[in-house]
């Protein structure tokens, strides 16, 4: 090996990323400009005319065979399941071993893999791999190379057709340029990709049941199509499309429907919070047999290491989700005014004042129960007794022990904060100062450290 041999590859496997400033997507975004936007009148120098012709010949030439060549039932089942060997090569070989490192493969199954994912005509693993590292560490921004805040139709297949604006955010895979199955695959790729794409399929069909037409057309080029469009599914639907169970920062989302249609990859909302799992689903039932072809691999020793993700770390995310949206059903409903914000009455004030008005004390805290007295199912009379009195006792179980929705009610008549007044509200429990709609709440951090209604808030 000649020494320049030698010095080009140790910059190939030197991580790229190794120098970057620290604020490298802002310093990028302000120190490098991007192309001008395509127009009508740029479009034919802006085409990126390789992966053009591919993605616009494949449905043309589908089109036309599948309305001239009979479909056999021998091509359609080999279809499907080399629908399955190719799409697998990239879900499972392109995606979860390469670009993630999620398990580790032996040098067979990688050759396999290598191989399948060729005859997806998606690009070397090496490209591919690298766009897919700056998708997720640049998600949503315009450094991400399928960017799905452009639209549905640029982040499925308006990426490919036209040349990008803006290169991709950096990512290395300095890994990769080590790996001798990724660089066999690189470097033969044309070759190979024809052959898995288009000769192998044809062959197959041709010397198994006679049928090279159906299967050039059928498993060659319709199924081509297919493998495709599913991929990019995984770009465009999984980013659109479904619940964000995990985390909400950025658009990936979980749904079935995408995971029926890309082999598995529809769990991405889990898939950009834990992209090393070796997982997209994290339920037994839930569709994902990228997962279960990876673990078929490990019970006959193809494959080791599994990545899997803390359950406990998991089940964070999924908790926080949840009380976030527990927390803008809280912010949704009205509340009790504060003991802070409610003006301090004097005992002389409130005898004043109930001559005039239907004020009773409960628990500290001043009601005015105009609205509610001839509403309360106990009768009005148990209320206008009360009147200017301390109705504490009575209220919790002395005359009816109320109910907690009563209590909640009555919270949300409070007028004024009782000064000095009766004794014992000081020794009151919480419970009854506080309704049971309120002692378990959901605060922000902010909250919680703060002073004032923080014993109120709780939780
Ligand atoms: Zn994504
Ligand atoms: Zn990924």
């Amino acid at each position: 090996m000649s020494d320049v041999g030698v010095k080009m590859r140790t910059a190939d496997e030197q991580p790229s990323d190794l120098n970057i400033p620290d604020n490298y997507v802002q310093h990028t975004l302000k120190t490098t400009k991007p192309l001008p936007p395509v127009t009508w009148a740029n479009l034919l120098q802006n085409i990126n005319w390789i992966s053009f012709t591919l993605l616009t010949a494949t449905p043309l030439i589908g089109a036309w065979g599948a309305l001239t060549t009979e479909l056999r039932w021998e091509t359609a089942a080999f279809a499907v399941f080399w629908y399955f060997v190719t799409g697998l090569g990239i879900t499972a070989g392109y995606h979860r071993l390469w670009s993630h490192r999620a398990y580790n493969a032996s040098i067979p199954l990688q050759y396999a893999l290598a191989l399948a994912g060729a005859g997806a005509a998606e690009g070397s693993i090496k490209w591919w791999s690298r766009g897919h590292r700056a998708h997720h560490r640049y998600t949503d921004t315009e450094l991400d190379p399928y960017n799905a805040h452009k639209g549905f139709f640029y982040s499925h297949i308006g990426w490919m057709l036209v040349k990008p604006r803006r290169r991709p955010g950096v990512a290395d895979v300095s890994d990769l340029s080590k790996n001798p199955v990724v660089r066999f695959q690189h470097t033969h790729y044309v070759k190979l990709m024809v052959f898995m794409a288009f000769i192998l399929p044809t062959l197959v069909a041709w010397l198994g049941w006679g049928d090279a037409r159906g299967g050039y057309i059928y498993a060659g080029v319709i199924r081509l199509c297919f493998v495709h469009h599913s991929t990019f599914c995984v770009n465009s639907l999984a980013h659109w499309l479904g619940e964000t169970p995990f985390d909400d920062k950025h658009t990936p989302r979980d749904h079935f429907v995408t995971a029926l249609a890309t082999i598995g990859e529809g769990y991405h909302n889990f898939h950009h919070q834990f992209p090393m799992d070796y997982r997209n689903a994290i339920k037994w039932y839930q569709y994902d047999p990228t997962k279960w072809f990876i673990a078929t691999c490990r019970s006959f020793g193809l494959a080791s290491h599994l990545k899997v993700f803390p359950d406990n770390e998991v089940r964070k995310g999924q908790l926080t989700m949840q009380l976030k949206r527990l927390r803008e059903t809280q912010e949704r409903l009205a509340w009790p005014s504060d003991s802070n914000d409610l003006p301090v009455i004097t005992w002389e004030s409130f005898q004043e004042q109930a001559a005039s008005r239907p004020l009773i004390l409960i628990a500290g805290f001043i009601h005015d129960v105009s609205t509610f007295i001839d509403e309360h199912p106990g009768g009005a009379h148990l209320i206008i007794k009360f009147i200017g009195k301390d109705a504490t006792t009575a209220f919790f179980g002395g005359v009816y022990d109320h109910s907690n929705a009563a209590h909640n009610l009555l919270a949300m008549k409070r007028v004024g904060v009782l000064h000095g007044g009766a004794p014992h509200i000081l020794d009151l429990a919480d419970e009854k100062k506080i309704p049971p709609s309120q002692r378990l709440k959901i605060a922000r951090y902010n909250e919680l450290s703060s002073s004032g209604s923080s014993s109120e808030a709780g939780f």
